[in-house]
């Protein structure tokens, strides 16, 4: 079992398998994908042991990332060889959905469990003015037919900013009204490049937990391999609300994830200084030496991210290791 010197328990693998993106978000590429680096992004293979090591070791879930993971042209093929593995009952993708109209059937028949899609607001004019792509339309309505075929585990992740969605929160409520859907609103984080944005957009959570706690919503329980979402539910509505605050006293203490990034290195938090290279042990189909590394490396986890000092590791921008 992966545990960590505070007694956290993992159960939960991020797993980037690019950094590249095609969209501009605000908070994150205001000004496209840089390449910084060589593309050599896990080969199949290289995932296939990585999935196989974090398992053995009791992780259940794995969400595909990115930068926009759908941008891999074997993402079904990565989706099914996830999903096979022993161990593994539920495997997740977040995207930006550029691509999931022509795509969601093929991620769904190779075994995918449950899709995350990141729409920051529901008018197409400031939809475009957030991530630099006129793609609204064609996304709602591929979320529409993939409920229509029957696929029911499907997120929403909005990041609340103070100019562009704050001040309209209505559009994310009626959204779910009549949808069985779970739209999760995040808390922006500060990293290495957003430093102006985020003073400008910033905006605390918790007024908003107290307005639906105010309004009937009801806190749910939180399941072991749960992401960090506290999550509302409504009689009078058929989604619910999630509500995820990074700054909120105590946020670590119920962490249950670690990341591995695009090119092979262990993240032991998303704000960490830095990704330790284990990718030199996933060269062979015996993972017991990459298990030992997980196992070893794991005991420096630290208790909290420190991001109420101001801090950000070395985290320039979340497409480096897929929030
Ligand atoms: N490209 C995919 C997407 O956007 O869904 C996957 C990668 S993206 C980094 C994962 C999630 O992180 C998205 O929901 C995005 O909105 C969120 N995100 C990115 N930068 C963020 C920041 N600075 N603060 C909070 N959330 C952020
Ligand atoms: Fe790309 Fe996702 Fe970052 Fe937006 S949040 S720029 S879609 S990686």
């Amino acid at each position: 079992m992966l545990t960590d010197t505070f007694g956290r328990r993992f159960y939960y693998l991020r797993l980037s398998i690019t950094d590249v993106c095609n969209f501009r978000c605000q908070y994150c590429l205001p000004d496209g994908y840089q390449c910084e680096h060589d593309r050599q992004f896990l080969s199949l293979d290289e995932i296939s042991r990585t999935v196989r090591g974090f398992a053995r070791l009791g992780t259940e879930k794995v969400r595909i990332t990115g930068g926009e993971p759908a941008l891999r042209k074997d993402l079904p093929e990565i989706i099914s060889r996830c999903k096979q593995t022993p161990g593994i009952n539920t495997v997740a993708l977040t995207t930006n959905g550029f691509n999931m109209d022509s795509q969601y059937q093929h991620w769904f028949d190779a075994g995918l469990d449950a899709l995350n899609i990141s729409i920051d607001s529901f008018e197409p004019r400031q939809f475009a003015a957030i991530t630099g792509k006129d793609k609204l339309d064609s996304i709602l309505s591929a979320i529409d037919n993939a409920l229509t075929t029957g696929f029911s585990q499907i997120k929403i992740n909005t990041v609340l900013m103070r100019e562009y969605n704050a001040h309209d929160l209505q559009q994310f409520f009626n959204y779910v009204k009549d949808k069985p859907i779970s739209l999760r609103f995040i808390e922006l984080m500060k990293t290495g490049d957003n430093g102006d944005f985020y003073q400008r957009q910033h905006v605390s959570g918790q007024q908003l937990k107290n307005q639906l706690l105010a309004n009937g919503w009801i806190q749910q329980v939180r399941d072991k391999t749960a992401g960090p979402a506290e999550v509302y539910r409504h009689p009078d509505y058929r989604g619910t609300i999630g509500l995820i605050m990074p700054y909120a006293k105590d946020f670590c203490a119920s962490c249950n994830r670690l990341r591995i990034s695009s090119l092979g290195k262990l993240h032991l938090c998303l704000f960490s200084d830095q990704g330790l290279d284990i990718r030199q042990y996933l060269q062979s189909d015996d993972t017991r030496e990459f298990e030992q590394q997980l196992v070893a490396l794991l005991q420096d986890k630290k208790v909290s991210h420190f991001l109420h000092d101001g801090y950000s590791g070395a985290t320039k921008h979340l497409s480096m290791l897929g929030g």
